[in-house]
């Protein structure tokens, strides 16, 4: 199986489970997560990201629950080591520091803590909490930090029970473009 098909087979064999303690299932929420970077204009591989941004979510056993009980299962890392092991970059490393822009969002945008999903919330404790100044600092300066700061509203946003997106195969052209050998 190449690697558009593996990581579109994931998504939909994955499609029922629901997004942790959200009312979407994990296909809706990588479908509406890339079909807003997509409406914002975002580039190819940065759309691509925002559909894989989860993944790590359903590679392996999974992870549901781990939240919940304490344990931080990591997903960003396991989603962008798989991610860059089959696409450019510019699509894992986005993927990569997902959760690390949450926790520079808390410490750095007033109000954004406020509007987090009681999971959300909950994740956030066992992914290390609000940064401090400087490790926001630090975040700020690493390469794809805007780009991860971007795809981490996207994720905010996109657990809208009722929201009508393209279908999986409408991003089968972008997976493909931007595979790491293609
Ligand atoms: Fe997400």
């Amino acid at each position: 199986m190449n690697a558009v098909d593996e990581a579109i087979d994931l998504l939909l064999r994955a499609g029922a489970e629901r997004y942790g303690d959200e009312d979407v299932s994990q296909l809706a929420h990588a479908l509406q997560c890339a079909h807003q970077a997509e409406r914002e204009g975002a580039d190819g591989a940065l759309v691509a990201a925002a559909l894989l941004h989860d993944i790590g979510h359903l590679v392996g056993d999974g992870d549901e629950g781990l939240a919940e009980r304490g344990i931080d299962a990591m997903h960003e890392r396991i989603g962008a080591d798989w991610v860059a092991a089959r696409f450019s970059g510019a699509v894992a490393e986005p993927v990569r520091l997902h959760v690390d822009a949450k926790r520079y969002l808390c410490t750095r945008e007033d109000g954004y803590f406020a509007r987090l999903s009681p999971a959300s919330v909950r994740s956030l404790a066992v992914q290390g909490g609000p940064y401090s100044e400087v490790e926001a600092d630090g975040f700020a300066a690493r390469p794809h930090a805007g780009d991860a700061v971007r795809l981490r509203r996207w994720d905010e946003a996109a657990k809208d029970p009722g929201a009508l997106t393209p279908g999986l195969e409408h991003y089968r052209p972008l997976l493909q473009a931007h595979l790491r050998d293609g």
